[in-house]
């Protein structure tokens, strides 16, 4: 009989007793809305945006409605205007270059290497063609940063970096959302802290915060900020910057403040259950491990492995075994969108060049959750499937 995995690839712990608990006296008082406090109370909205600017360094931090919100206000915070072009990853999630078009700007798609890291040569090929780039740190996969900054610092490239699945990663002891000019963090429930949806911003530039707070929809309250610039700051842009409503609301701020506490506890237990499933499929004949590179800190939310210069009815073939086994592997490589995969082809409001080593590698990309409510022996099991799959069918197309 071969193993079957009976776990769930979504089913994420419970929220902290601490945040039910907070979340409950929230809606006790009624005081949901982040400005709507009582003389001498500090809204868990402005609380939350304190302690994750000083978890990461910054010194200004913006709590709003989601990541993709994050990214659009951070775009619109640094001027980007409908027509311009903004660099960003071939590889990455669909409301990155959403974020971008809902600005009525044009999304510039940059390649993908086997490490699963934005193309640097690429990136320096396409430099003169915008002045903002976007980078997606996709499943948690950081570039050298170092590296990246020169580059765009070179072409005057103002970075902003998603950061979606790093909140809690580094790069050389530096905070994932610390090397660009703005950092966006997502608060959904896949990532690595859950209030169902929700973004944080970071910067550490004053104009940039004093616009993305007004952006955000603060109308003229933005001194009950405890992570804002001074009132100086808004002086002008008071004025001059429109309310694109979309703040975050104190139930969330509630329930987020002390899985923030725990973040640091939690990224250690997915990278044992990372670890376990890379020793599990490492060496399997046909499947290609993604070596991480010793500077980067990682939080291995996700596991992705290649199958690369594979026939795509083979990687459908180890899709369907392993499903037929309970492990649900995602594949980039779909020439149809699927679920929440989909690729820089399939998204034709913003036409690309063909990119024949992006696609080499998006085709033998294939990806797993990994949910703190699997155990590390579930992890060593998902990884015997997998390994028993993957030689199965390579083997049979070997032979
Ligand atoms: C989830 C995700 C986002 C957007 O986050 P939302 O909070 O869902 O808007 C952005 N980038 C990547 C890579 C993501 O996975």
């Amino acid at each position: 009989m071969s193993e079957v995995f009976e776990g769930s690839f979504t089913q994420q712990e419970p929220i902290p007793e601490a945040g039910i608990e907070a979340a409950v006296r929230v809606m006790r008082h009624g005081r949901l809305h982040r400005y709507n406090t009582v003389a001498g109370e500090v809204a868990e909205t402005a609380l939350l945006e304190q302690e994750f600017a000083a978890s990461v360094g910054a010194k200004y931090c913006l709590a709003v409605a989601s990541g993709g919100y994050a990214m659009s206000t951070a775009l619109r915070a640094l001027g980007v205007k409908p027509g311009d072009k903004v660099l960003s990853n071939a590889f990455t999630l669909a409301p990155v270059p959403g974020a971008i078009a809902s600005l009525g700007a044009v999304p510039v798609f940059v390649g993908v290497t086997e490490g699963l890291t934005i193309d640097l040569d690429d990136l320096d090929a396409k430099g003169g063609q915008a002045d903002v780039l976007l980078l997606s740190h996709m499943r948690g996969h950081i570039c050298d940063m170092d590296a990246l900054m020169a580059i765009c610092d070179r072409h005057g490239i103002r970075v902003v970096e998603d950061c979606a699945h790093t909140m809690g990663a580094a790069w050389n002891g530096v905070p994932s959302g610390r090397h660009g000019v703005i950092g966006c963090y997502s608060c959904q429930t896949y990532k690595h802290v859950n209030s169902g949806e929700g973004g944080l911003l970071v910067t550490d530039d004053a104009e940039v915060a004093a616009r993305a707070v007004m952006l955000s929809g603060s109308y003229m309250l933005y001194e009950r900020h405890l992570a804002a610039p001074p009132p100086e700051a808004f002086a002008d842009l008071r004025y001059t910057t429109p309310n694109i409503s979309g703040r975050m609301d104190n139930l969330r701020a509630a329930i987020l403040r002390p899985q923030l506490a725990d973040l640091a506890k939690q990224c250690e237990r997915w990278n044992a259950r990372y670890k376990t499933l890379e020793d599990g499929v490492r060496d399997t004949p046909g499947l290609r491990v993604i070596e991480r590179p010793a500077p980067e800190r990682i939080v291995g939310s996700s596991f992705q492995f290649l199958l690369l210069d594979w026939d795509a009815d083979k990687v459908r073939d180890v899709v369907k075994r392993c499903y037929a086994r309970g492990v649900e592997l995602k594949w980039f490589g779909a020439p149809e969108p699927v679920a929440f995969t989909s690729k820089y082809d399939s998204w034709r409001y913003a036409p690309a060049d063909a990119m024949p080593a992006t696609d080499r590698v998006l085709a033998g990309i294939v990806d797993i959750r990994v949910p703190l409510t699997f155990s590390l022996n579930d992890c060593a099991l998902i990884a015997r499937i997998i390994r028993g799959e993957v030689s199965a069918v390579y083997q049979a197309a070997s032979a």
